[in-house]
């Protein structure tokens, strides 16, 4: 009996040093307004699917178990999304609704920084913001690049698929992105 008290004891405290996993689905509590645009610009309804959340204890943790380099907040690795600690991240629920736009524009199959910027426009994320833009986001590697000029790409990407989606529709690009292989608008 003492033993498995001990076992007990120590796996709480493996649990409690370590990261949590938790889930989350569009339909959550929070999300309201995030899945309403992701709907209205898409066009479709949002998955019902329930997606698992690793929150890591810490940065190195974090790094570890997504692979991602540490100045990223959040990313996804196989429909898994991992974020930082909560401590890190002022707006969780908008790094949750980012991630799950991600796994959601991911099955149109646009050039990654359209589907960023896609993000953006669902998670209001660069409204009302002047950042110096960063050329060329069509041929640039995101992976190499480093926090400041992440949100340089981010917000350029942003800003270009805005302009975009004020001249064509979104199932336009779509057509266009799936035919022409990630080419230039
Ligand atoms: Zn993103």
């Amino acid at each position: 009996m003492k033993k498995v008290f001990v076992l007990v004891v120590l796996v709480i405290s493996v649990v409690g040093l370590g990261y949590r996993v938790t889930t989350v689905s569009w339909y959550d509590n929070g999300l309201e307004d995030y899945r309403y645009r992701l709907e209205c610009l898409t066009g479709e309804k949002a998955t019902e699917t329930v997606y698992t959340v690793i929150v890591a204890d810490s940065t190195g943790e974090f790094c570890r178990l997504s692979g991602l380099p540490y100045w990223v907040l959040a990313g996804v690795r196989d429909d898994t999304i991992f974020m930082q600690p909560l401590s890190l991240n002022y707006d969780p629920i908008r790094s949750i609704a980012h991630e799950l736009s991600h796994i959601a524009f991911r099955k149109y199959g646009f050039p990654y920084w359209v589907e960023e910027g896609l993000v953006c426009i669902v998670t209001c994320e660069w409204m009302g913001a002047n950042i110096k833009e960063l050329a060329d986001i069509e041929t640039v590697e995101p992976s190499k690049l480093d926090f400041y000029s992440y949100q340089k790409y981010s917000f350029t990407a942003w800003k270009r698929v805005s302009l975009l989606l004020q001249e064509h529709t979104f199932e336009e690009l779509v057509k266009f992105f799936s035919e022409s292989g990630g080419g230039r608008f």
